[in-house]
């Protein structure tokens, strides 16, 4: 029988294929980094992608911007970031590690949970790695703190942002005049952001730097259950509609005591790991009227929309669908990974939905024989303008079906003696593994048709 997948399975083939590598690892890594490989990166672009065309390009109401990463410090003190974005951590006295309090308890949800809030040290018990002595929780600020300029004093100290959010926030009023927008509408954004976890883990489901997406969608006070609503069931289709199963998804309710400072009602959509159980992947937030008002208060500046029908100005609420590309990668690798028995041999394929994978189209000879490799390198050039694609003629056909199989290419065209005759290739569907004959001509015509379904 086919075995599960674990952790170590997925590294190790994320190493071998080409999509995650430890971050600088020829001097041993540094933990909580990780780097997009010639596959990963493809398949994290793929994504983003799908997101923007999903959230800017497809709906009427959304704009896109992107933010510096670095921003005025400022920005953090009225977010609250510099007060409470803050984990209470312990160290052992005995072995001198290091770990998140809330970590120590019984409960995922409860660990999800803490930011900001004190962690009974009575419920903590020892160390898990040595059983020594633990000191009472300290509050631990995630954000990486920087200089700006040549001096190093507490007037240039600056953070690498923890949320792309908040460059949303302070955009507003710009987005606004340039682009005449009228409630309710939204921003996104897709960039990097970067959180000091006191114990990331997990591969890449808990980096120290990570890439998000988000929307602040800004709407009339009195319609932010609605619309909260709207884009729960908006955002949950979308991990549907890009092939994850329905099985292994979940909405989550936050209870009151694990809310944001800023939220009214945070609901998550979760799903289930093989090695965490269920957990976020998406948070959708009702961040009320928290962040223009504060952001109003901090810079003096009037953060209001005009309501030309009630001739009066309004603080809008804010609803904001949040997720992680890189978590978002590693759901879509785990959901898409089988193992098949074929012909008394094991197949590992993923099976992306055909707009993620990383390599469309695969060309391959049949073998290396001086007659074939030419026309399938004309093959090639045919496609490579259309569709991302990959040639391999090492080894024999079907190690690199498998090969194939393990990247999740959806199509190989194979190029045979035949071909030679008549001018036809075979594709061969990466699932059913069916083959089809068909004319080069037709091919990008074809291939175009199958990806787009
Ligand atoms: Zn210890």
């Amino acid at each position: 029988m086919p075995g599960e997948l674990t952790m170590d399975k997925l590294v190790s083939l994320c190493k071998r294929r080409g999509f995650v590598f430890q971050s600088s690892e020829v001097y041993g890594g540094i933990g909580g980094f990780w780097d997009y490989g010639p596959m990963g990166v493809q398949l994290k672009e793929n994504i983003k992608r799908a997101w923007w065309k999903a959230v800017v390009q497809e709906r009427p109401d959304v704009v896109g911007i992107d933010a510096a990463i670095v921003m005025n410090p400022r920005v953090w003190e009225a977010s609250g970031h510099i007060d409470t974005f803050a984990d209470p951590m312990v160290d052992c006295k005995g072995c001198k590690r290091r770990f998140r309090a809330d970590e120590l308890l019984e409960g995922k949800h409860e660990a999800e949970s803490v930011h900001g809030r004190p962690i009974a040290e009575a419920k903590l018990g020892a160390c898990p790695e040595c059983g020594g002595e633990l000191t009472a929780p300290r509050m631990f600020n995630l954000m990486f703190r920087t200089y700006v300029g040549p001096v190093e004093d507490d007037a240039s100290v600056a953070y690498l942002r923890p949320e792309t959010a908040q460059g949303i926030f302070v955009n507003f009023d710009n987005v606004l005049t340039s682009v005449r927008k009228k409630l309710p509408f939204g921003i996104a954004q897709v960039g990097k952001a970067f959180r000091n976890e006191i114990t990331p883990g997990n591969f890449i489901f808990r980096d120290r730097e990570f890439e998000q997406m988000e929307i602040e969608f800004f709407v009339h006070p009195g319609t932010d259950e609605e619309w909260h609503e709207r884009w729960i069931e908006e955002r949950f289709n979308w991990w549907l509609n890009l092939g994850i199963r329905k099985r292994k998804l979940e909405l989550r309710e936050h209870a009151a005591e694990e809310l944001s400072h800023y939220s009214k009602r945070t609901v998550d959509i979760e799903y289930e790991f093989p090695f965490a159980g269920f957990a976020e992947i998406e948070g959708i937030a009702n961040r009320t009227d928290f962040d223009l008002r504060r952001h109003a208060e901090y810079s003096g500046r009037e953060l209001t929309y005009f309501d030309e029908e009630k001739g009066e100005h309004v603080v809008p609420y804010v609803i904001e669908p949040s997720a992680g590309v890189d978590r978002a990668f590693l759901t879509f690798l785990i959901d898409a990974y089988a193992e098949e028995e074929v012909r008394d041999e094991t197949r590992v394929v993923l099976r992306l939905h055909r707009s993620l994978a990383p390599v469309q189209a695969a060309v391959l000879p049949l073998s290396r024989n001086e007659r074939l490799v030419p026309p399938a390198q004309q093959v090639w050039e045919l496609l490579r303008p259309h569709f991302m694609t990959q040639y391999d003629d090492a080894q024999s056909i079907g190690r690199r079906y498998r090969r194939q199989d393990e990247i999740g290419t959806p199509y190989c065209v194979t190029v045979d003696f035949d071909t030679l005759k008549d001018q036809d290739v075979t594709i061969r569907d990466r699932d059913s593994m069916e083959q089809a004959r068909v004319p080069i001509a037709n091919l990008i015509k074809l291939l175009g048709e199958k990806l787009q379904k």
